[in-house]
């Protein structure tokens, strides 16, 4: 099993409560509605993202791609980022960053591996209709740097070493309040900023959810002996222990023989206050192993717990969650930096065409609609997981009877499909299976060239692929949203899971790679759709 599916790391600790914290750091009182907009004036934006990890950066790219004016800011002054946290992407994130044409940058940093994983059983993905059919090993530093980049290329403004301290929301907008003293004003302000948000605290939005069963200390370290690599499991719970330098070679992870150890223990007791020591990880690591392995010179240790919270709304008016500040859980699966990514793709397109006036602000609901109970799913699934986990016997007996569940290969494909994100479906309807799944990758023939599907959706605008005779399809009111191509395909058309569907005459791809119509021959529910996901028909 890969390194970063061990990561039963995380989550920070302290309250993750919601609506009951203080709002507004104190030092920084939140601005009054009506104050210093005309000071300000200089400081309006569309859209101000708080947070720029995994999610706040790639919703900046989003919105930068529709031509939206956004500023990110974002609390840590460099783009170092202390700790080790997600370890790769899965297959359906790898999908979503090749629909924008940078999956090719992740690629060449990691290592691809079959990671998708549950109950101790590998969910191999390399049988499913995916360009992708694997996981990516690479840490999350790696990960935020490319996206960094790539948002840089795009021109989007990071205020860092800034945070957002309190927010005020008006019929027209929202004032932000930066820790500098200064403040910004936007139509949107969306809290990408973590799992103590405190965008979600200031808009008072409720994060409901379990309290921790189970915590664990983290770390990276030097070892004066070297432990013993891999995953563990004592009457304590699961520990394990990696270098930060690893190999996938036939799908098993190899480290290196020397370079720092990462540490990861079960603590005895759920709750312990403060910033975890280099004592107290001796003390674990005796408690746990009988020897500190001559532990020193750490680079940082950090805690985490399997609390699972999740928040009760996405939107309240003009402040909008995405990411850890939506959700949390624990880490088993490695899913939380994936639903961040794809929370941020789902809400980009959706809030560009808010803020440009092009589809009215309820567009915005079927970003809960859709993200929410993908999260909620996810949560359950982890929280299932970490009950797995547990070392007593009738829990091992549990855990073996769902491996042998999962022997079975109708289960075995769910499992995958659901872990990898490429099973995901949102609820639009009854009619052919694609409707609500993400598009495939196909290789079409356009005007006697081959293109992909994913490379139609670069520029992140809808697409109409019209698969029958030229001309079939007329989207005459929309023509300024939605690019027509008139496309040849004569492969399969097959699901990740669901197997072979039927060829469909024409789809109406979202930008974030999600069909929202599927043509049998006619236009029949054409308009509909296109008004409802593209704002309503252009009579001018
Ligand atoms: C030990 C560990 C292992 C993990 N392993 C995996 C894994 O293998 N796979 C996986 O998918 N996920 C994993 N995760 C989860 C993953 O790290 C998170 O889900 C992901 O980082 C969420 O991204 P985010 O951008 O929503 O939030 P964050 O990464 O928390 O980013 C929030 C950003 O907001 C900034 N910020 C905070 N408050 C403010 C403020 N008030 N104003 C301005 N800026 C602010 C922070 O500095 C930060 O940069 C792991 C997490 C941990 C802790």
């Amino acid at each position: 099993m890969s390194m970063w599916l061990s990561k039963w790391a995380v989550r920070e600790r302290g309250n993750h409560g919601g609506a009951s914290d203080t709002a507004t750091d104190r030092r920084h009182p939140a601005p009054r509605a009506n104050q210093g907009r005309d000071e300000r004036a200089a400081s309006r934006h569309a859209v101000v993202i708080a947070g720029g990890g995994p999610t706040g950066l790639m919703l900046a790219g989003e919105l930068a791609l529709a031509g939206v004016d956004v500023v990110v800011v974002e609390r840590r002054a460099s783009r170092e980022l202390a700790g080790s946290r997600a370890g790769g992407l899965h297959a359906r994130t790898l999908e979503v960053l090749d629909q924008r044409g940078i999956v090719d940058r992740f690629l060449a940093q990691g290592q691809v591996a079959q990671v998708a994983g549950f109950a101790g059983v590998v969910l191999d993905l390399s049988g499913f209709p995916t360009r992708h059919p694997y996981g990516l090993g690479l840490w999350q530093n790696h990960i935020e740097r490319i996206l960094a980049d790539w948002i840089d290329e795009l021109g989007v403004n990071i205020h860092r070493g800034c945070e957002v301290v309190g927010l005020v929301q008006d019929e027209a907008g929202v004032e932000v309040a930066l820790s500098d003293g200064t403040g910004l004003r936007a139509q949107y302000l969306v809290g990408c900023d973590g799992g103590r948000s405190r965008v979600r605290k200031a808009a008072g939005i409720d994060f409901p959810g379990w309290d921790a069963t189970t915590s664990h200390l983290i770390a990276e370290v030097e070892m004066a002996q070297t432990p013993p690599l891999g995953i563990h499991r004592s009457g304590f719970g699961i520990h394990s222990f990696g270098r930060v330098e690893y190999e996938i070679r036939n799908g098993e992870v190899i480290y290196g023989d020397t370079g720092p150890v990462r540490v990861m223990l079960t603590e005895a007791q759920v709750g312990a206050a403060g910033e975890p020591t280099l004592e107290d990880l001796r003390a674990a690591l005796i408690a746990v192993c009988g020897t500190d392995y001559g532990v020193h010179s750490p680079t940082w240790i950090s805690r985490f717990t399997d609390a699972t919270r999740q928040a009760a709304t996405y939107r309240e008016r003009r402040v909008l969650l995405a990411g850890d500040a939506a959700h949390v859980h624990a880490p088993d699966g490695g899913q939380g930096l994936q639903l961040g990514v794809q929370d941020a793709v789902n809400l980009g397109w959706k809030l560009a065409q808010v803020v440009k006036g092009i589809s009215p602000d309820s567009l915005l609901d079927s970003y809960h609609a859709e993200r929410h109970p993908v999260a909620a799913r996810v949560l359950r699934t982890t929280m299932a997981s970490i009950a797995l986990r547990r070392g007593d016997e009738r829990t091992t007996a549990l855990r073996e009877t769902v491996a042998e569940l999962l022997g079975a290969e109708e289960s075995r494909q769910r499992f995958a499909a659901m872990l990898s994100g490429l099973g995901i479906h949102y609820e639009l309807g009854d009619g052919h299976p694609l409707l609500g799944r993400r598009m495939p990758d196909l290789d079409l023939v356009v005007a006697d060239e081959a293109v992909r599907v994913y490379a139609l959706l670069r520029e992140a605008r809808p697409v109409l692929l019209d698969f029958g005779a030229p001309g079939a399809v007329d989207i005459g009111a929309w023509a300024d949203r939605v690019r027509v191509v008139e496309a040849g395909y004569d492969g399969a058309w097959e699901l990740p899971a669901l197997g072979a569907v039927t060829a469909p005459a024409a789809v109406l791809i979202r930008p974030d790679g999600y069909v929202a119509w599927v043509g049998d021959g006619s236009d029949a529910g054409l308009s509909t759709a296109l008004s409802e996901w593209f704002g309503g028909a252009n009579t001018a």
